[in-house]
């Protein structure tokens, strides 16, 4: 197994992928993406759908970075609040369009879930967004007046309405995102790669690419047994980058995070949690995010890895907050686990990478990739198909020399702030 290959949960419940093998000899292509998650995917149907020869290289497997591990919240905009985002875009004179996209973002996914009929548990009922404390709903309802401010209606539930969406105690209130809602995030790869192989893509995974070279026009990259080249190549690596892509990934910090999911409960208990269907997650700082899914697994995640170190940590933690919030799942047990690495950057905004003429990538997410990897991926399509303008302007993935610091607190300060629960 590849070391990044996907565990948890979600493989177990997933869709088989569609068959692909590693690439072999020489080939050619107008547009090579590497990468197989939602961006390289999203970025291959909108090219090949629009005519190109397409390949797609892919590391590992099919969702084998963020794709495939994430929660499966498809949530519109970045995690910054609207105002702050459009400050940050215009402050380094970047793409006015952003906002825009990703605010509309998740009405994206649910049209290529429909219209490529993707089996992935897609559930577009809207998210919660709970508050915890006092603090913690002041910002909420700032969050929706900004949101209103630019033509968004949401809905700030009170605690009597927030004990009735989420079937806890513990909130004082919540954010309902109606744009919003959860998929069983591999599937969803997969789906999308599926959509992909429809649209006459090409698509090879046990395929890294270990070097990346321009010479007469056009980009050849060697994977171990085979060559591709292309004038045009979409990077799609994120926070998971190996060989040439490992470069841009020096522009992230990375933030772990981890998810334990139940057996399906019995229905009587399943009933009493989310009886909407929404995904959830807390406004505290070390936020914890909790969702079902379609067979009524409690999903419960926070910051952090399941290293050797601090895993038992990290587990306790979730065994006492999930009975925090639902006292009735005491006893129950995780019967799944697994991580995953969020690719961030100091002022959370994505970052443009051009390694050189008709090459580019976006990364950096910041933990919010699903939706953005739609929009973004196709208008990494659009400009490797010659639309002049359609790259988004943003910042350079230059190396955060505190990346390494930064990586160390956030994962270092998640355990120590769940091994100092214990006494709460
Ligand atoms: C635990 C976790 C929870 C998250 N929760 C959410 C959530 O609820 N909602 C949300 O919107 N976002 C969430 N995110 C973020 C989201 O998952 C990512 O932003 C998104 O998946 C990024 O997609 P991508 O296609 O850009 O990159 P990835 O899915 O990471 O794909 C990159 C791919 O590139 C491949 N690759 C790398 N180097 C090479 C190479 N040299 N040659 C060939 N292939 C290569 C890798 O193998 C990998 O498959 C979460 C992330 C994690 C880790």
């Amino acid at each position: 197994m590849h070391p990044l290959d996907t565990p948890g949960l979600w493989s177990d419940t997933a869709p088989p992928a569609p068959p692909a093998s590693p690439l072999e000899g020489t080939h050619e292509a107008d547009v090579a993406v590497v990468g197989a998650g939602y961006t390289g995917l999203c970025a291959a149907i909108e090219a090949a759908r629009a005519g190109a020869r397409v390949v797609v290289v892919e590391a590992a497997t099919i969702g084998a970075g963020g794709s495939g591990r994430n929660v499966g919240l498809v949530n519109a905009g970045l995690w910054l609040m609207p105002e702050e985002l459009e400050r940050r875009l215009a402050r380094h004179a970047a793409d006015s369009r952003l906002p825009d996209l990703l605010a509309q973002a998740p009405a994206v996914v649910w049209a290529l879930i429909e219209r490529h009929g993707i089996d992935c548990e897609a559930r577009p009922v809207g998210t919660l967004h709970c508050a915890p404390n006092r603090a913690g709903l002041d910002a909420l309802a700032a969050r929706a007046r900004q949101w209103k401010a630019r033509g968004v209606e949401l809905s700030l539930l009170d605690a009597a309405e927030t004990r009735a969406r989420t079937g806890s105690h513990r909130f004082c209130g919540a954010l309902f995102d109606p744009r919003a809602g959860t998929v069983q995030p591999l599937a969803y790869a997969r789906g999308l790669a599926r959509a992909a192989l429809a649209a006459g893509a090409r698509l090879h995974t046990g395929s890294p690419v270990s070097d990346a070279r321009l010479s007469g026009g056009a980009w050849t990259l060697q994977t171990p047994a085979g060559r591709l080249r292309a004038p045009k190549v979409i990077w799609a690596t994120n926070a998971y980058g190996s060989g040439p892509a490992a470069e841009p990934g020096r522009a992230l910090a990375v933030l772990p995070y981890f998810n334990l999911a139940t057996d399906p409960l019995p229905e009587a208990l399943r009933e009493q949690i989310l009886p909407g269907g929404e995904g959830a997650w807390d406004s505290a700082k070390i936020l914890t995010s909790f969702r079902l899914d379609a067979a009524g697994r409690f999903i419960i995640g926070s910051v952090g890895a399941l290293g050797m170190a601090d895993r038992r940590v990290h587990i306790a933690w979730a065994r006492r907050q999930m009975t925090r919030l639902y006292p009735q799942l005491k006893g129950q047990t995780f019967a799944h686990q697994w991580f995953g690495r969020i690719g961030t950057t100091p002022d959370a905004l994505p970052r443009l990478w051009q390694p050189g003429p008709g090459a580019f990538g976006l990364l950096g997410f910041n933990g919010r990739g699903i939706a953005p990897g739609a929009v973004l991926g196709r208008l990494l399509a659009r400009a490797a198909l010659g639309e002049g303008d359609a790259l988004p302007m943003l910042q350079s993935a230059n190396p955060d020399l505190l990346r390494h610091p930064r990586s160390l607190f956030m994962r270092a300060g998640a355990a120590l702030w769940h091994l100092a629960d214990q006494r709460h």
